[in-house]
């Protein structure tokens, strides 16, 4: 069972805005030669890479906050269930109705899951290819 510590650390870091795999995603992308905007706010969900001219956006999203769905994305806290089922339920709402507009005004999309970000070597192959096709 976790931990509350590790619960409130959990917590922590799904809430802020430059998460640790955001921030991994862009320094490697960065280190590959890309240049990129943050969280244009103009845009539906926000998304955390944002390439203009190439009308290309990168979202990063945590497994748990999200709700991907892997082994993390399952794992609901055991206090207040029904309040982050209902609030990741939300989320994911949120996510496809941003990729759908934004699908819809010519964007092309890349979601990166946390759970995928540990190989450095296959990130780096997706993220050029999603870039350079
Ligand atoms: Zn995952």
């Amino acid at each position: 069972m976790e931990s509350p510590e590790v619960r409130r650390r959990t917590m922590q870091a799904v809430k802020s805005e430059d998460t640790a795999p955001e921030l991994l995603v862009r320094s490697l992308t960065h280190r590959m030669g890309y240049r990129f905007r943050l969280h244009r706010k103009d845009l539906p969900g926000k998304p955390d890479l944002v390439f203009p001219g190439r009308r290309k956006a990168i979202f990063v999203h945590g497994c748990f906050w999200h709700g991907h769905d892997c082994a993390r994305g399952a794992r609901v806290p055991k206090s207040n269930r029904e309040y982050w089922t209902k609030k990741i339920a939300r989320n994911k709402k949120r996510d496809r109705a941003a990729c759908s507009a934004l699908t819809l005004s010519g964007w092309t999309l890349l979601i990166l899951w946390e759970c995928e970000l540990a190989d450095e070597r296959r990130l780096k192959a997706q993220v050029r290819k999603f870039l350079n096709p």
